[in-house]
């Protein structure tokens, strides 16, 4: 069994306060026991024992979604994450990932991406193909916005170039590695992805990343793991707050009232949680749900929702209904997971757009 000290002790440290039974936005979604963080840790335990295998947990490791919720309330302050990305990395070494976790896999070594899609929808391919291909900023679309939300990566694109950034973006974008971290934790070939991704981006000084998946990855894996990686990173709301900042763009302040959903990576991860709101109170006013900022309750998860759909569609709805509680009537967000998943089921009368689309509407 390949659990570190750090992880046998989290998952051991356990003193049943029960907050993140509370707080998990699946188990809440599932209303199941075995999706807390505490359930999780329990099996695992018996796995580090030795008492079971790992192929008794690893379908529940896989019901996590690493947003972080767990981590931020856990009276141990251990990481749960911590122990559920090493479980998957022992079940990936132990050949006991679930089938759908390794049909994924095999698409990421096909297609370069989790999803097996092999082409861009044409709008973002003449959009990409508009750009210059020499430039010292790189946007980096990541795969979930480039297969999942492709009007969305259209719309960063438009809102760059309204701002006259001189960008560009890879046609051979690589992996950040989030996808394979996320199916097969600090495997090898998420190493070796990562240090691919580095290399073809340290020729530029600035990488602007739109999905805060691929920024956590950059800011944080990267640099735990050694991988080096010269290029200044800038989530797209922080680089997008400072285009305002700076004058670059001039959305003008409308009637509108936004509420922010914020992705659990760039609020938990990156704290970061001001620039989506000076973006947003550039084009209207703000109006905040009770689980806001880095108490931000997760709204989707796109490759969850390739082998869970209903307990992710579950997710959404319940985000909805928050969101619906304040009365909120344009619901905002700022990454492909949350913005796929909070689609597909959008009350009437409700609105949804991204942060870019929101400004490109005030510009
Ligand atoms: S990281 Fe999120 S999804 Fe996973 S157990 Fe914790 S709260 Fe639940
Ligand atoms: S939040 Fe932490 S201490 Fe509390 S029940 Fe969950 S794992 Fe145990």
């Amino acid at each position: 069994m390949h659990f570190t000290e750090k992880s046998r002790k989290t998952i051991d440290a356990c003193r049943f306060c029960w907050m993140c039974r509370h707080i998990c936005p699946i188990g809440n979604a599932t209303g199941m026991e075995r999706n807390t963080a505490r359930a999780r840790a329990l099996g695992l335990s018996m796995v580090a024992r030795g008492v079971e295998e790992i192929g008794a947990s690893i379908a529940n490791v896989y019901e996590c979604a690493l947003c972080g919720a767990c981590t931020k309330e856990c009276l141990t302050a251990w990481d749960p994450i911590l122990f559920t990305t090493e479980a998957k990395l022992e079940a990936a070494m132990a050949g006991e990932m679930p089938e759908y976790i390794v049909s994924m896999i095999e698409n990421i070594e096909r297609t370069g991406n989790a999803y097996g899609k092999t082409e861009l929808c044409t709008r973002l391919s003449e959009s990409i193909a508009s750009l210059p291909t020499d430039a010292e900023t790189v946007l980096f679309l990541g795969k979930n916005a480039m297969y999942r939300t492709c009007r969305q990566a259209c719309a960063a694109i438009e809102l760059l170039k309204k701002a006259g950034v001189s960008f560009t973006v890879l046609t051979d974008e690589p992996s950040s590695g989030w996808d394979l971290f996320f199916l097969a934790g600090g495997a090898e070939e998420t190493r070796q992805t990562m240090k691919a991704c580095a290399a073809s981006l340290n020729s530029f000084k600035t990488v602007v990343a739109y999905d805060p998946n691929d920024a956590r990855m950059f800011r944080r894996q990267f640099k735990e793991w050694g991988i080096g990686l010269n290029a200044e990173v800038k989530t797209f709301t922080e680089f997008t707050a400072e285009l305002i900042a700076s004058g670059k763009l001039t959305p003008k302040k409308s009637a509108s009232v936004f509420t922010f959903q914020d992705p659990a990576s760039l609020a938990r991860d990156l704290e970061e949680t001001v620039p989506a709101r000076e973006i947003l109170n550039a084009c209207g006013t703000t109006l905040e749900m009770l689980m806001n900022g880095r108490d931000t309750n997760l709204a989707g998860n796109l490759l969850m929702a390739e082998y869970m759909p209903e307990a992710m569609t579950k997710v959404a709805v319940r985000r909805w209904e928050e969101a619906q509680r304040i009365g909120a009537s344009i619901l905002v967000t700022a990454n492909p997971d949350d913005y796929a998943a909070l689609e597909t089921v959008k009350p009437e009368g409700c609105r949804l757009i991204s942060i870019e689309e929101a400004v490109l509407e005030c510009l």
